[in-house]
């Protein structure tokens, strides 16, 4: 049975819904169950259940319970410490052993049951979350901690990892700590409601204001970074008053971080691309019209990029308008205008004003409509260069994401002059990175690297770690105590651009074919060979390769 007609089996979901769903579905690279859940239609717990009973496992809705247990020593030997983006954790119920997957691990969970050095275990399922905090309690705070570095150390791995903000945010019987990174994925740290109460306190105390019960507040303070040498970070804090039945005494609240204006230098040279793609990038803007689509998650420095573009654009003395929401820097230069989007002051309003001002260059901050797409498109047919940015997860799929707001394709191909994919990832730390041999590595990394590079290559049904990638060993972090990287195993974070560059010979090919637009398979074939593209999937292959990079690191890029 399928998923979704499992969840209507149970009553969990209803026709409409699943349609609503398998139509995102039809226009994003999401899977079915990801999507489901964010649309709030069901749980995570749910899509576990529906990979037990699939696969006719056991499902554990809770993993802290008291009937089981939880060996630290046998997590340790498993490599369970460090897989924090593949989560999976070793228990015991009575004298069974079982390792329990996700539904992030589920693809591999049938290529571990025949493992000879895993075959004593049992597969069962449980939610990504449940797996994180039954890690957390066994691996976290292997040192203790004040709460006042507990603190701290979360906005250091914030910053470095480029996290918009941290939620310290309250479950039962604990606080945790959670940080969001550009990849949704979750950092989590488990503490004590005592710890919890603490740490709100403190960060009250830094913001000079007293909480008062069951009244939020928003306050600010200024973080001086040890690890960016003294760079001061702006932090808004919004506390959240949460009620509890639990322990009606104390005044309860969580918090919410954001963290604003880490150095921001609008120059390709100090962004930090390799140097072929600044080569390409500024090419892009040599044409004086067409469209240039930036694409790429929050978070992923896409703004960043935006305006090292203008910023060089400008020099050039061109008129250009653009629209933001809302305008996060505010450029001086005297040729530059910035319009504001609000409530009352829509997107295709302003790029209707856009349009009758005439300029040479437009920047629109994001393609979210069918008008906005469609002005975006008339002002590069009339002579303009347009520069926007579009909510998608490759390059490539932006035919996807545009077919979806009802615009000609074809209309839009033949605009069409750049568009990139952009991400940002932490190298390993130089100094302390380790060497593994793949078969050193922990089983379900081994499974994981192997499923990936056989999409990555359509590579023929090759077993072998060292046979399918082709190489003998990777990378992954070092123990604490390096004063290079303060004891995160990593290297102050970089991005990774893939550029693809609708040349003159590109799109002759293109307008052989037109349906290849459709695919971005194709797609890709003719860009390799016709221009420059390198997909992000390539380039970060290239860095697992060469050790710049761990596995975590490359599941995030090659996404
Ligand atoms: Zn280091």
């Amino acid at each position: 049975m399928k998923i979704g007609e499992y969840l209507i089996s149970k009553g969990k979901l209803t026709e409409t819904q699943l349609r609503d769903a398998l139509f995102v579905q039809s226009i994003s690279e999401k899977r079915l169950g990801e999507i489901l859940i964010e649309s709030g239609y069901i749980a995570d717990s749910d899509v576990a259940a529906y990979l037990a009973y699939d696969s006719g496992r056991e499902y554990f809705s809770e993993l802290n319970s008291l009937s089981l247990y939880i060996d630290k020593q046998e997590n340790e030997e498993l490599g369970f410490a460090f897989l924090y983006d593949i989560p999976a954790v070793a228990i015991r119920k009575g004298n069974i052993p079982y390792i329990i997957c996700s539904e992030i691990t589920a693809n591999f969970s049938e290529k571990m049951a025949f493992d000879e050095n895993l075959k004593k275990f049992q597969i069962g399922f449980s939610t990504k979350r449940k797996i994180y905090e039954a890690l957390n309690q066994i691996f976290i705070s292997k040192t203790v901690f004040s709460e006042k570095e507990i603190l701290e150390e979360a906005i250091e791995i914030a910053l470095l990892k480029g996290s918009p903000n941290i939620r310290i945010k309250r479950s039962e019987n604990f606080y945790m700590v959670i940080m969001d990174t550009e990849i949704r994925q979750e950092n989590i740290r488990i503490l004590s409601l005592e710890s919890g109460r603490k740490i709100i306190n403190i960060i009250a105390g830094n913001c000079q204001i007293t909480l008062k019960k069951g009244q939020g507040l928003d306050a600010k303070f200024v973080f001086v970074s040890n690890f960016y040498k003294g760079v001061r970070v702006n932090i808004r804090v919004a506390f959240l008053p949460i009620s509890s039945k639990l322990d009606k005494e104390s005044s309860l609240f969580e918090a919410v971080l954001r963290i604003h204006g880490l150095n921001k230098v609008f120059d390709f040279k100090y962004i930090g691309f390799a140097d072929d793609k600044v080569e390409l990038l500024k090419k892009s803007y040599i044409h004086p019209h067409g469209l240039i689509i930036s694409t790429g998650p929050t978070g992923s420095g896409k703004t960043t990029t935006f305006y090292a573009m203008l910023k060089l654009l400008s020099q050039k003395k061109s008129s250009v308008i653009t629209i933001e929401d809302p305008v996060e820097i505010e450029l001086r230069e005297s040729n530059i205008t910035q319009m504001n989007i609000s409530e009352d002051f829509g997107y295709s309003e302003a790029v209707r004003i856009m349009l009758r001002s005439e300029p040479d260059i437009m920047m629109i901050g994001e393609i979210r409509d069918e008008i906005t797409a469609k002005h975006a498109l008339i002002a590069a047919e009339t002579g303009h260069l347009v520069l926007t940015t579009l909510h998608t997860n490759s390059s490539l799929s932006i035919f996807g994401r545009f077919k979806s707001l009802n615009v000609d394709l074809v209309q839009l191909f033949s605009v069409l002059r750049f568009v990139t994919a952009q991400r940002l990832y932490n190298p390993l730390c130089p100094d302390c990175k380790r060497k593994v041999m793949p078969d050193k590595l922990p089983a379900m990394y081994r499974y994981a690297l192997e499923e990936n590079f056989k999409f990555t290559a359509s590579m023929p049904s090759k077993t072998n770690l060292r046979e399918v990638s082709g190489f003998d060993s990777v990378y992954i972090r070092g123990e604490k105590n390096c004063n290079n990287c303060g004891g995160t195993g990593y290297a102050k974070r970089k991005p990774l651009i893939e550029i693809a560059e609708f040349n003159d010979a590109v799109k002759e090919e293109i307008y052989r074919d037109l349906t290849v637009l459709s695919s971005p398979p194709s797609l890709e074939e003719i860009l390799t060979g016709l221009s420059n593209f390198e997909s992000l999937k390539i380039q970060s292959f290239n860095k697992l390769a060469n050790g710049e990079i761990d596995p975590p690191t490359y599941f995030n890029l090659s996404k």
